[in-house]
């Protein structure tokens, strides 16, 4: 019997365009003998739209879901959209291709909890722990990862004393300091700063997606990832590098300039890469993971690790750094897919 996949994707997020493309991009790589596809759209403006089940290939996943009328105008009404048609029983696995808030953070995994079914990826509290970059580097000092220094604001904060804001900012931190909005990914609000002005600036852009920011100290630094897979016993794919043109890696560097080397696997040492995969598997397992994540490092010329982030559903397309990686590693891109679809049966299966 086929296995039903509900495959979610959109998204309230700033994110919702990167999720497009990977929805595409899996639907045209879920083998249509072994799976039934069922799309859900979630609209910009927070609408759920399912999509007729999938017959034959796909041009564009935005007109499948608006093509339908089965609409619904809020996530509390969701679960009527998990049966595979009227008359049949739920959906066998959700897959939530999400990025950023109201995705990623475990409010679609919470809702998906409650309704029983199983779902790829990480669950409630690894993705909204790992979703908050305060909280996820609180969780990752107590781990003993290596981290670079950082503070982090309320808005309010912020407005009743900013010259307070700025000034903790230059006496803990220094220039040059990054300034990030602490829930969101694709580097969106993100600004380096290194200067009084911009930061001034930057504090400004963040609040702009965020109530929250965090701060952190710049460094000089090659960038290198892995992925990690996995329930109870997760496995590390090589590493690899991430060489922007720019100034940083920012959200066109990654989605519009297309001119961002990513070496893999990355040219580190023995030692580096067992190193790596020492921190990556501790990341994953301090925050209680499971599915998936890709864990973001720096590495200095001196050869000091730090840990950047953790993303609990990292861009997905089959030009994406986790299924590269992964592809390198010996899983290509079908298989990661099917993989992933397993390892939330297990973990399903073992919570009953
Ligand atoms: P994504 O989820 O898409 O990976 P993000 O929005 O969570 O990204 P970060 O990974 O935290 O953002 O930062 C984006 C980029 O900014 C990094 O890949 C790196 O190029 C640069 N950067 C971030 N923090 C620092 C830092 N402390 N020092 C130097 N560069 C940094
Ligand atoms: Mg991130
Ligand atoms: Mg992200
Ligand atoms: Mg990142």
């Amino acid at each position: 019997m086929k296995t039903k996949i509900g495959l979610l994707y959109g998204g309230k997020s700033a994110e919702h365009d990167v999720s497009m493309q990977t929805a595409m991009a899996v639907i045209k790589a879920l083998d249509l003998e072994k799976f039934e596809i069922h799309p859900i759209y979630i609209s910009t403006s927070g609408e759920w739209i399912k999509g007729q089940q999938l017959m034959g290939p796909v041009t564009n996943v935005k007109e499948l879901a608006f093509s339908n009328t089965d609409r619904l105008p809020q996530a509390a009404l969701a679960p009527a959209l998990f049966q595979a048609s009227e008359q049949g029983g739920p959906l066998d696995v959700i897959f939530p291709l999400l990025h950023g808030p109201n995705g990623e953070d475990g409010t679609v995994q919470g809702l998906l909890e409650l309704m029983n079914l199983p779902y790829v990826g990480n669950g409630v509290l690894a993705s909204s722990a790992g979703m908050d970059k305060v909280i996820m580097k609180n969780v990752f000092a107590q781990a003993g990862l290596p981290q670079v220094k950082y503070t982090w604001f309320i808005r309010s904060e912020w407005e009743n004393a900013k010259d307070d804001a700025y000034n903790k900012v230059e006496n803990e931190l220094g220039y040059p300091c990054f300034v990030k909005p602490a829930n969101l990914g694709s580097s969106v609000g993100i600004s380096k700063c290194t200067n009084r002005s911009e930061l001034e600036r930057a504090f400004k852009e963040a609040f702009q997606f965020d109530r929250k920011i965090i701060i952190e100290e710049g460094v000089t630094a090659r960038e290198i990832e892995t992925g990690v897979m996995g329930n109870d016993y997760p496995e590390c794919s090589v590493a690899g590098e991430i060489v922007p043109k720019k100034e940083f890696y920012d959200y066109k560097a990654k989605y519009e300039d297309g001119n961002t080397a990513l070496i893999i696997p990355a040219e580190i040492t023995e030692t580096e890469y067992n190193e790596l995969k020492e921190m990556a598997i501790k990341a994953f397992k301090a925050l209680d993971c499971s599915g998936l994540v890709r864990a973001d490092f720096f590495l200095t010329r001196e050869g000091k690790w730090y840990i950047n982030e953790i993303n609990t559903m990292p861009g997905f397309t089959p030009f994406s750094m986790f299924p590269l990686l992964w592809k390198h590693t010996g899983v290509d891109y079908p298989q990661l897919i099917e993989k992933l679809v397993n390892l939330a049966k297990e973990r399903h299966a073992e919570k009953q």
